[in-house]
């Protein structure tokens, strides 16, 4: 049987998956709402049934039968995707882990955790620093986010300056396979080279080639000293000089490098209760920058230095640093705040790309003259990790007006983004993935080799087509 063969799932198979994961494991009526839509209220589905197996061998028992009647599954983990991934379109059944919350083990000595899937990251972040450990990963979304989904989505967030993407933390993974077999890839390697890094083929596929069930996470020294400064710049090329600069000054201290342009804060003060401007005079292009050391003391010295010599070098017009964790927090809440900000001002035209850090300011200015064109008064809002080279890349309409006032135009601003993106030779999705929403402009923006290379790998792992149907491929 095939995809293209697949109807609803008979009443015999679904009984069976009953049997397996017991009332408990079935989420009915009015429970099942918040697993059938995204925080935002896009892409509502339906799913056939829901089902939150306990443990891996009944993960594995779930796949078994829907591989042997030809039923799609739609793997969720906390559901916080940004692109409608872990949302099922109506006969598949939605296998959420959320019932597979356990730390299984912390060893210091080989800096590593392994967890359950559905481990909350910030439950992960907290077992680690209980441990005298960092679990670096962090993203705005971690009070909620799922150890299965930041690795199935290769999450990134905040401190990939430093400790690199979900990809770069993850040292082995268990998963079941489409066909319900379990392999066991928990390896707590740092050098494995026996062929094909098979983990890296889970880490980033959206629930399109397995579920993965548990993970072996890298682990790292806690910092013993924090500083978080915002610096006010002229331009994006001199925020992307100031990170260059920054970096060779202090021994590669960053651990974030986030640029916000001035709009951010205007947006963030006008639709955020409890903000306040970052600094007392305004500026063009504002940096956010986290510093951390294993030493004691001797950094916030150390960052002073390189803040002056980047104001005699014209690299910052003024900057302010942290004096407390307080102060810190309501710079990165300015951070952080920036969705819901942008969403006050109605739908857009919203964006996730990369392209070289040196790239940024040639991409930006490019881009923008595109959407002035389309689009004349709409407005860029441009923030993100550009220590990544990865923007957010958001137009809202002109001030004041009608919150669709861009629907008629998304698609061409979008489309145009993207070849400017593919003129950069850059990423039509830096973070946040494919799932539904980036599909078809994978389909038509991938290099086709690669392409073809993913549906290779697809078609050898799931020759039913039933992990995640619809989804990214
Ligand atoms: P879900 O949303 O449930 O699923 C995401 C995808 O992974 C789906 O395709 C789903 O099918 C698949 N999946 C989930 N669990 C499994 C599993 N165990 N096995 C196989 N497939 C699975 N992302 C970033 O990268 N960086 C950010 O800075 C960032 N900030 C965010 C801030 C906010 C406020 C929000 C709402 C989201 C943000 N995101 C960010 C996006 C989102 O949080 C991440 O994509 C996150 O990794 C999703 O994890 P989840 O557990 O919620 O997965």
């Amino acid at each position: 049987m095939s995809a293209a063969t697949r109807s609803a799932p008979s009443k015999v198979a679904l009984d069976a998956i009953k049997g397996v994961v017991g009332a408990k494991g079935v989420v009915e009526g009015e429970d099942a709402a918040p697993f059938l839509s995204e925080w935002r209220g896009r892409w509502p589905g339906e799913a056939a049934m829901i089902v939150c197996p306990a443990s891996t061998e009944a993960v594995a028992a779930v796949v078994k039968i829907c591989a042997d009647h030809n039923i799609a599954i739609t793997p969720q983990g906390g559901n916080t995707g940004l692109v409608g991934g872990q949302i099922p379109f109506g006969d598949e059944i939605l296998l959420s882990l959320k019932r597979m919350r356990r730390i299984r083990e912390i060893e210091p000595l080989n800096n590593t955790m392994t967890v359950d899937a559905g481990v909350i990251l910030a439950e992960a972040q907290e077992a680690a620093k209980e441990a005298g450990r960092l679990f670096p990963l962090s993203i705005g979304a971690e009070g909620t986010c799922q150890i299965g989904g930041v690795i199935s989505t290769n999450a990134g967030g905040v401190n990939v300056l430093r400790y690199g993407n979900t990809r770069d933390l993850v040292l082995g993974i268990e998963a079941v396979l489409p066909n319900g077999e379990v392999w066991n890839g928990l390896k707590r390697l740092r050098k494995d080279n026996t062929g094909y890094d098979l983990k890296q083929l889970l880490i980033g596929a959206e629930g399109t080639l397995g579920i993965v069930t548990g993970a072996v996470l890298k682990l790292y020294p806690l910092p013993a000293e924090k500083v978080t400064v915002c610096a006010g710049v002229k331009s994006p090329a001199d925020a992307v000089a100031l990170l260059s600069h920054a970096q060779n000054e202090t021994g590669g201290a960053a651990t974030s490098f986030e640029l916000m342009t001035r709009i951010c804060i205007d947006l963030v003060l006008k639709h955020i209760p409890n903000t306040r401007d970052p600094m007392g005079e305004a500026h063009a292009v504002y940096v956010l920058m986290e510093f951390s050391s294993g030493q004691k003391s001797g950094l916030r010295a150390q960052i002073e230095e390189m803040l002056e010599s980047a104001l005699n070098k014209n690299l910052i017009e003024d900057a302010v640093i942290a004096e407390n964790e307080a102060q810190a927090g309501a710079l990165w809440h300015i951070r952080h705040s920036m969705s819901e900000a942008i969403n006050g001002e109605g739908l857009g035209a919203r964006h996730d790309v990369s392209v070289a850090t040196s790239d940024i300011p040639a991409f930006l200015e490019k881009a923008g003259a595109e959407v002035t064109r389309i689009a004349p008064g709409a407005r860029v809002v441009a923030f993100g990790h550009i220590g990544d080279g990865n923007v957010h890349y958001d137009v809202v309409g002109p001030e004041g007006a009608d919150p669709h006032a861009l629907d008629d135009k998304r698609a061409e601003i979008e489309s145009a983004v993207y070849d400017v993106i593919g003129a950069f030779n850059g990423s039509i999705s830096a973070e946040h993935g494919v799932g539904r929403h980036r599909r078809d402009t994978l389909a038509k923006r991938k290099n086709p080799v690669e392409l073809e290379m993913m549906r290779a790998i697809k078609k050898s792992l799931d020759p039913q087509g039933i992990m995640n149907p619809g989804k990214m491929l």
